[in-house]
């Protein structure tokens, strides 16, 4: 017998190895997939999983290596998330040891690591068991409340559990270096039961929803405008799956820049509701997913890869802004996690919710060929009424900093009224471009084929393609001149700008830069939750499902960026981003002014997309993609290819690009090789070939043949290469 495991490399194979020596040979033969396998990969340790026993293997006797050791006496993976993980890297054509490397929580990956079958605890020492240990730490009330619940409970807990409970892993700590507390190894908990909070009565429409959503199983798109009351439809969709007993699995976009989302569910469910987060530890990470594989979680809600976490009873799968581009990987593994969310819900038979105010494309698509149900939502729940919305001419206007004057009334009218003003500019830095004013040079990056950005805060330049970072030049390096430039604008120099008319006025700067540190986007909302009249100056973050009550004017600095993009689906981000962010204005009660800066105010997709509404403006550019042969009418997947070497790129693709057109045998399109939009980034030359087929069905079966036939050609030295099937971005 041999072990054929997936290890993990990027090699789309499988591996075998004989047995460990010291293992006897009924031992072997009760082997399962999705067991752990220690192993070394050359000289290198790896931890494999085993796919399946195999009684042949084609490599030759003598180099046939043992396996190091069985880490684990029963499957870590679950059989149906083993099918799920092969399935995803048949679709993608990804190495399946890589695609476990995605999905498995890293923990997984140390040989050295093998009980999971029980979870790090806390118990007593004597020392903390006597009277006089809560008199000896003072004023430390987080410890006091710690170990006072370990006395009351008299029995050791697990770390996880008293977290749920509220407690301080930094209490933990001190606690146990005073001797306390020890700590210990216990069985999995049994996790926390939901508890239900009482539910708002639905309006009509939300109420359809929710039956169209129970109606069966399949997958349904909410669509629903902003405030409209996705997220109560969803609750109350949680809640009967989870009164069957069954589990759900939630993903949302950015679990750091929506912690609103979040405590909404906590608030709803109690302490069951488990997050994974890029913060989580590597600990957490596994408790929470071995928790979600037996069932002892409820609901477990993450961003994209939280899509791999395994459950026993998964009756829901609901993605929250389901357009939204995170939910793609764009490097490695390219998946999306809402394409699989689909796939899944019908391997386990689980329903499926896809919710935004402004769905992709390819949900609309699918809507209209009847894959997908439909359950749309009109009104704003509540008495909030939708936003007023109107463009701002800029030609002929003068301007302060991109600000017009009409925008800066709005903003002082608005400010006047008690509320808040948005400012929404889609760049961050002070300015995008530095140039001589008497020569005409400007900051260029050296490894990529793009401008430097100007940061103010602090000074200095800094390339948003790669990390590249300068100083700022007071003088021009090429004519020495002085009279340096600063072009266009971004966040910084809006909220310069605003601040120097509003000095009252608090202005807060919401971009990447500003919220990296943790808890920093929970903070500024906090500030903006306190009601007081304030700006918010910042780029697409702030169009992301945040609740600001008392907006009363979002002004969008520059649409026109959004009207002449190269890549086909540059209208349909540019419509997107328009109705979501104008969707945070007037919330509540008092109705909300949006106001489009603009060149182009006839421009007729701006002018389908504000009279007819974002629907409309969805079927007209989905008729226009069907006419142009493009996704989601077609299929297609791109092949891109980067490498030191100037024209390595293209000549490797030239030569992939003759394989493929003898397998295509005319059934597909192979356009390329091309220089990518963007020829140099990050000091690397880039190229790409498309390739396009009628529909999935196609480009999988030649997809089948190409990859292998591509694998064994030697680039040029230092080229790498990658697939991406179901591309959303064409850079
Ligand atoms: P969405 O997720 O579509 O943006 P939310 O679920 O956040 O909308 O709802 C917007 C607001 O309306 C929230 O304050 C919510 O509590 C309220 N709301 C939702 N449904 C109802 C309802 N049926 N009755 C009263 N208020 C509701
Ligand atoms: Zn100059
Ligand atoms: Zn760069």
């Amino acid at each position: 017998m041999f072990l054929r495991l997936a290890l993990p490399t990027p090699l789309r194979r499988l591996f075998d190895y004989a047995p460990p020596a010291d293992v006897a040979e009924e031992d072997v033969a009760s082997l399962r997939p999705g067991q752990r396998i220690a192993v070394l990969f050359g000289p290198r340790p790896m931890v494999g999983i085993l796919i399946e026993l195999a009684s042949h293997t084609e490599v030759p006797a003598d180099k046939i290596k043992p396996a190091v050791a069985i880490l684990d006496s029963a499957p870590v993976v679950p059989d149906r998330s083993l099918n799920f993980y092969q399935w995803a890297a048949h679709y993608y054509h990804h190495a399946l040891g890589d695609v476990l490397q995605n999905a498995l929580p890293s923990w997984l990956r140390h040989a050295d690591r093998r009980d999971i079958d029980t979870c790090a605890g806390w118990q007593l020492s004597d020392a903390g068991r006597s009277e006089q240990a809560l008199e000896s730490l003072g004023k430390a009330y987080k410890q006091i409340a710690l170990l006072q619940y370990l006395q009351t409970y008299n029995k050791p807990l697990s770390d996880q559990q008293l977290v749920l409970l509220g407690h301080k892993r930094s209490a933990m700590n001190a606690l146990h270096e005073k001797g306390m507390i020890n700590p210990c190894r216990l069985p999995l908990d049994s996790g926390l039961a939901p508890e239900f909070s009482p539910s708002l009565s639905l309006n009509d429409e939300q109420s359809t929803a929710l039956n169209t959503i129970q109606a069966s199983t399949g997958c349904t798109l909410l669509a629903g405008i902003t405030g409209s009351g996705k997220t109560e439809v969803y609750l109350q969709a949680i809640e009967a799956v989870l009164r069957q007993g069954k589990q759900v699995l939630v993903l949302i976009p950015e679990i750091g820049l929506t912690p609103q989302t979040t405590a909404r569910f906590e608030q709803r469910y109690g302490r069951c509701v488990r997050v994974l987060h890029s913060a989580c530890s590597d600990g957490d990470r596994l408790d929470t997913w071995l928790a979600a594989r037996d069932g002892r979680a409820a609901i477990v809600i993450g961003t994209r890869s939280a899509i791999f976490t395994p459950m026993a009873k998964l009756g829901l799968i609901v993605i929250d802004e389901e357009h939204d581009a995170s939910f793609k990987q764009q490097d490695g593994f390219r998946y999306s996690a809402r394409d699989l969310a689909v796939v899944r819900g019908d391997m386990e038979g689980a329903s499926v919710v896809l919710g935004s105010a402004t769905p992709s494309f390819e949900s609309l698509a699918n809507v209209a060929n009847g894959r997908y149900r439909i359950a749309k939502l009109t009104q704003r729940a509540g008495d909030a009424h939708p936003p007023l919305v109107e463009t701002v001419d800029l030609r002929h206007q003068p301007l302060n900093n991109g600000l017009s004057e009409v925008g800066i009334r709005a903003i002082r009218d608005c400010l006047q009224r008690g509320q808040q003003a948005l400012v929404f500019i889609n760049r961050r830095g002070y300015a995008p471009v530095l140039m001589c004013h008497d020569c005409g040079w400007y900051a260029h990056c050296d490894h990529c084929d793009a401008r430097m950005t100007v940061h103010m805060r602090p000074a200095h330049m800094h390339c948003h393609h790669c990390y590249a970072r300068a100083g700022l030049p007071n003088r021009c390096p090429s004519c020495r001149s002085p009279q340096m430039v600063l072009i266009g604008q971004g966040t910084e120099r809006s909220e310069e700008a605003l601040q120097g008319l509003f000095p009252d006025i608090e202005v807060l700067r919401i971009d990447r830069d500003t919220t990296s540190r943790k808890d920093a986007m929970r903070e500024i909302i906090d500030r903006v939750n306190d009601g007081q009249p304030r700006i918010l100056v910042g780029t697409q973050m702030l169009a992301k499902g945040h609740h600001f009550p008392k907006l009363g004017v979002v002004l969008i600095l520059d649409a026109d960026g959004g009207l002449f993009s190269a890549d086909f689906r540059g209208p349909e981000k540019m419509a997107q981003l328009l109705i979501q962010v104008a969707g945070r204005a007037g919330r509540e009660q008092q109705r909300g002014i949006v106001l489009i800066q603009t060149h182009h105010p006839d421009h007729p997709q701006l002018q389908l997309l504000l009279q007819k509404g974002y629907f409309h403006f969805a079927s007209a550019q989905l008729t226009l993609r069907e006419h142009m042969g493009l996704p989601p009418y077609r299929a297609m997947a791109m092949l891109r290819a980067d490498a030191n070497n100037p024209q390595a790129p293209e000549q490797f693709l030239q030569q992939v690009l003759d394989i493929g057109q003898h397998i295509a045998a005319g059934q597909l399109q192979l356009i390329g090789p091309l220089p990518s939009p963007m020829p140099k980034r990050a000091g690397k030359f880039r190229a790409q070939l498309v390739i396009q087929a009628a529909h999935k069905g196609v480009l999988k079966a030649f997809l089948n043949h190409f990859i292998p036939a591509i694998e064994p050609l030697r680039g040029a030295a230092q080229l790498n290469w990658s697939l991406d099937v179901d591309p959303i971005d064409m850079f």
